[in-house]
């Protein structure tokens, strides 16, 4: 495999727009993508042609608008290129408008009161920034994706618009410092993905994964991930034949796949790729699970990228590693080598630690679903509880800059460490700490608390919002400066005493903390459900609204549409599990207590003597938790009921977080009891150690 020449074949980046476009027509082009101007009709007639000419070189036949809709995965809508001709034939044609614009049926994407049926048109807009691609057979075009009345109705708008005012934020607090260079700042991301792969055959015995990407019954398995025998283990040929193949499929679609490896739990794995601004990344990573998925499929696996298939073993995540970096290619999360004297760098790190303090909730929520409840504050990923791990040689500046002792600390530190000449100030002691939510690792921070199968976008969208206005509230009080210097530092000195403490070092799996952090007044928004009407809170709506991000009424709409997902999914899940518990293990466990029953009964037929006693001990127990597991089918049922008459959403998906979520696990308990007194032969699925260690 020539990797080189394989990366990117399926893009049309920019060395194929430079060698297939008319130079004026590409220089034209570079503008829009660089200025965000919008795109002249004759231009993006050539570019049209061209973008097709190409695709049809790769096999294509069709191209479609991919855009990021509420629901979380991307959407498309294929049409094809033909165009009938006079005598009956037809030409493949593409033209400019279809290039630009694009209007599929918006009324079926959650829009959250914002589209009414009525003025159900939506339009999808190119995003020149990103690439187009083939993916099976179809040109794809990514495009954000608005409402008529210009309101956003995906994931996208939102992340350009944050990128964009951080850059404008962080551009002017640089020049402020100096810097005149810089004339632009991106955010870059670089996502670590992790997933699981099972055996195709068996996941297709399941209808809990097939309808909710999660196991609702299984007892533990004999052996689960306690010998901590899987994390870096050799990977199994199986799984190495679809990392391989995974691989080769990103790196066709430009995508920087860089690490593999097994996870902590069973048949749990996970890739990361190389950063890059968080725009591409953000398409990158979503055309990543997706790519999962079908290649999966290929080795007759099935990748599941929900946050908590299994229960007992851990759940599945994703770390969002975060920076700043100039168009000058420098990375202001770089604290350097005397991170201490390192004016520019504190002056970010300031901004980032008063912006996580302030909008906590935010942040929270930015990675809150139903899924990801069941991992955040289980001893498995960061608590629900938001805070910064810095690394004890940055804590110790701060602390120094906090009491006003910074010359002498920043000496001292290095004393202590017995280290002179530190190659630069590295990772080597702020990558220890793996329980933090939001840890500095280095020159990025790393945001640990998104579930796997989250679009990066959402907490994105926040990170870089919130430091934009940390960034713009610090502009506005230095430009008034008449010392900048002095002022500068007093800044960096009271936002480091006033937000102090958010950072925390220690262990955040430890229930010490919980009682600290309520000491320190920190949030502790347990759940989607008590975390979600925060994003509403007056000071997020102004925060969103000056910035641009959203609107208003953008706002309330993702609120609703949130709290209304979080509900339908773990309806989904209850009458998953109601199906599961009538139709299949009822009568299961029936049938093998008769089996026992008739088995006592030819005993006794033979000779009275042959002793039942253990047949009837174990008839007795499972025929005990039929009472009780047919009395929680009937309780949950109650629930769901109950559920869907609640009107308010916030209230409605509080109900099933509680009431209904909490009648599942009680279901759930008998009944993986019942599995572990039943024979295998009667059960009626797979078990968890078939699931887990099936892949060989
Ligand atoms: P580790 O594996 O110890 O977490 P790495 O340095 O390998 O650390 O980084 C993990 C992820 O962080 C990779 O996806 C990498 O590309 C990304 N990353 C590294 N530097 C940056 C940066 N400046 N901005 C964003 N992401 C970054
Ligand atoms: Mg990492």
């Amino acid at each position: 495999m020539n990797v080189p020449e394989l990366f990117g074949s399926m893009v049309f980046d920019d060395a194929t727009m430079k060698e297939r476009l008319p130079k004026e027509t590409y220089k034209a082009l570079k503008k829009t993508m660089k200025n965000g101007d919008p795109l002249d009709i004759n231009v993006a007639n050539i570019v049209a042609n061209a973008m097709k000419d190409w695709a049809l070189e790769k096999g294509a036949t069709h191209y479609t608008h991919w855009f990021q809709p509420m629901t979380g995965v991307t959407a498309e809508k294929h049409d094809s290129f033909i165009n009938p001709t006079d005598d009956g034939k037809v030409i493949m044609e593409f033209s400019g408008k279809e290039l630009i614009k694009g209007e599929p049926d918006a009324s079926s994407f959650p829009s959250g009161g914002i589209r009414a049926t009525f003025e159900a048109r939506g339009y999808t807009a190119w995003d020149p920034t990103s690439y187009a691609f083939v993916k099976d057979g179809t040109l794809c075009i990514p495009t954000a994706f608005c409402s008529y009345t210009g309101e956003a109705l995906d994931k996208k708008t939102p992340l350009l618009r944050s990128m964009e005012r951080v850059s404008a934020e962080a551009v002017r607090v640089l020049h402020l410092l100096g810097d005149k260079e810089t004339t632009r700042v991106v955010t870059t991301v670089g996502p670590e993905q992790e997933y699981f792969l099972i055996d195709k055959d068996l996941y297709d015995q399941r209808k809990d994964l097939i309808l909710t990407g999660r196991t609702l019954f299984g007892a533990k398995a004999p052996k689960g991930q306690e010998l901590e025998d899987h994390y870096f283990g050799s990977i199994k040929p199986r799984v190495m034949a679809f990392m391989q193949d995974l691989d080769e499929e990103l790196w066709k679609l430009g995508i920087y796949s860089k690490t593999r490896h097994n996870e902590v739990a069973p048949a749990q794995h996970e890739m990361a790729p190389i950063f890059t601004t968080t725009n591409l990344a953000t398409d990158h990573n979503q055309l990543t699970m997706e790519v999962m998925r079908k290649v999966a499929q290929k080795h007759n696996l099935v990748c599941l990228l929900h946050e908590k298939p299994f229960a007992g073993v851990n759940g599945s995540g994703k770390h969002n590693n975060w920076s700043l970096s100039t168009n000058t290619g420098r990375n202001l999360l770089s604290p350097g080598k005397n991170p201490a004297q390192n004016t520019e760098f504190l002056l970010f790190l300031a901004a980032i630690i008063k912006g996580v303090y302030e909008y906590q909730d935010l942040l929270r929520i930015s990675v809150a679903s139903a899924g990801n409840d069941h991992r955040l504050g289980a001893n498995e990923a960061p608590p629900a509880i938001i805070s910064m791990f810095i690394g004890d040689d940055l804590k110790a500046v701060m602390d120094s800059i906090i009491s006003g002792t910074e010359a002498v600390a920043a000496g001292t530190q290095k004393l202590e460490l017995g280290v002179d000449v530190l190659p630069d100030f590295k990772k080597d002691t702020t990558d220890r700490n793996r329980t933090s939510p939001f840890a500095f690792t280095g020159n990025k921070f790393e945001f640990r608390s998104l579930g796997s199968s989250l679009n990066i976008a959402c907490p994105n969208i926040m990170l870089n919002t919130i430091v934009a206005e940390e960034l713009s509230q610090f502009a506005d009080e230095l430009e008034k400066a008449d010392d900048l210097d002095t002022a500068v530092k007093a800044l960096i000195k009271r936002v480091f005493t006033d937000y102090q403490d958010i950072v925390f070092n220690g262990d955040n799996y430890s229930p010490e903390w919980v009682v600290e952090a309520e000491r320190r007044g920190l949030l502790n928004l347990r759940s989607m459900p008590e975390a979600m009407p925060h994003f509403i809170d007056k000071k997020n709506v102004e925060l969103f609204t000056k910035h641009n991000v959203h609107t208003e009424r953008e706002m309330y709409s993702r609120y609703e549409i949130q709290q209304e997902e979080y509900g339908k999914v773990i309806n989904i899940e209850a009458l998953t599990m109601l199906d599961m518990a009538k139709k299949d293990i009822f009568p299961a466990v029936s049938a093998y207590v008769a089996e026992l029953a008739s088995a006592c009964n030819a005993k006794k037929a033979l000779s009275e003597s042959i002793p039942c006693d253990a047949e009837v001990k174990v008839i007795e127990k499972l025929s005990k938790l039929l009472v009780c597991f047919q009395n929680k089918i009937e309780a949950l049922e109650t629930k769901v009921n109950e559920a869907k008459g609640i009107e308010d959403v916030a209230d409605q998906a509080m109900f099933y977080g509680k009431e209904v979520f909490g009648a599942m696990n009680e279901l759930r308990a008998i009944g993986d009891e019942m599995e572990t007194s039943t024979a295998a032969d009667y059960w009626p699925y797979p078990s968890y150690a078939e699931l887990l260690f099936g892949v060989r």
